[in-house]
């Protein structure tokens, strides 16, 4: 049987002499695992549309439930990435993420489109790398069922005043309020667009601005609101950090 899918290449393994094992997500199948035979070879003619972060059309053969990449074309290629080290190593997190919180056989149009987005921004430089990364793990959040309660400090229910936040139970509170500790400073502007991207349409969500405080803090928040909730570690984030660090130096 032959399908025929919109795929986001979220991560590749060599196989054997010159195969890859693709794992794809697609808005039409969910999270699956194909087999590229010969891919690595020069004159392959699925090479370049089998790279890992790349969008593609795919022809596969269906064989007692193992799929085969059978014709491969490129959709976007997400150049800018493949020249920027730490774009690339950011986006290799951003399969990752995909990958932990994505699932067989379920179909998720949304989740495939903030990949895409995110990517693209990444690969054009449309926004500060740090704000990318934070709308991109804040949403995932909400669309996978961690969205965090935004509206009101969980101890006293009016609009938090110096708000923190709380990443295990992914509250706010007023930074004076009880709340037993673990929280991380917030302030208003970074709360501010924790909502807007909480609720923006998808094709908006890095419409928002921020100043330098505001963005760290929104950063932080993000980056530990997800670590938390999925309770595992990213190797491609602690990648990234180390290509970033070397950067800086
Ligand atoms: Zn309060």
């Amino acid at each position: 049987m032959f399908k025929t899918i919109k795929a986001l290449v979220l991560r590749e393994v060599r196989y054997k002499e010159a195969d890859r094992i693709l794992t794809l997500l697609s808005a039409e199948e969910g999270k699956l695992t194909a087999k590229a035979r010969g891919a690595l070879r020069k004159s392959s003619r699925t090479g370049a549309a089998t790279q890992q972060l790349t969008y593609a059309e795919m022809t596969l053969f269906a064989n007692k439930g193992k799929w085969t990449v059978n014709e491969a074309s490129v959709l976007e290629g997400f150049d800018g990435l493949r020249t920027d080290l730490e774009a690339f190593a950011l986006g290799s997190y951003f399969a990752e993420c995909l990958e932990a919180l994505s699932v067989e056989d379920e179909p998720d149009a949304e989740l495939m489109q903030l990949g895409l987005n995110s990517l693209y921004a990444l690969s054009r430089g449309l926004c500060e790398a740090r704000l990318i990364k934070a709308a991109f793990e804040l949403r995932l959040m909400c669309l996978s069922g961690y969205a965090p309660d935004l509206t009101a400090c969980a101890c006293c229910g009016g609009e938090p005043r110096d708000p923190v936040f709380h990443p295990s139970d992914g509250r706010v509170y007023c930074r004076t309020c009880p709340h037993g500790g673990g929280t991380l400073p917030l302030g208003g502007e970074a709360l501010a667009a924790m909502r807007y991207i909480s609720s923006a349409p998808a094709k908006k969500l890095l419409s928002f601005s921020l100043g330098d405080e505001g963005a760290s803090a929104l950063a932080a928040v993000a980056e530990s609101y997800l670590l938390r909730q999925t309770e595992r570690r990213f190797g491609t984030l602690d990648y990234y950090k180390q290509v970033r660090l070397q950067n800086i130096e």
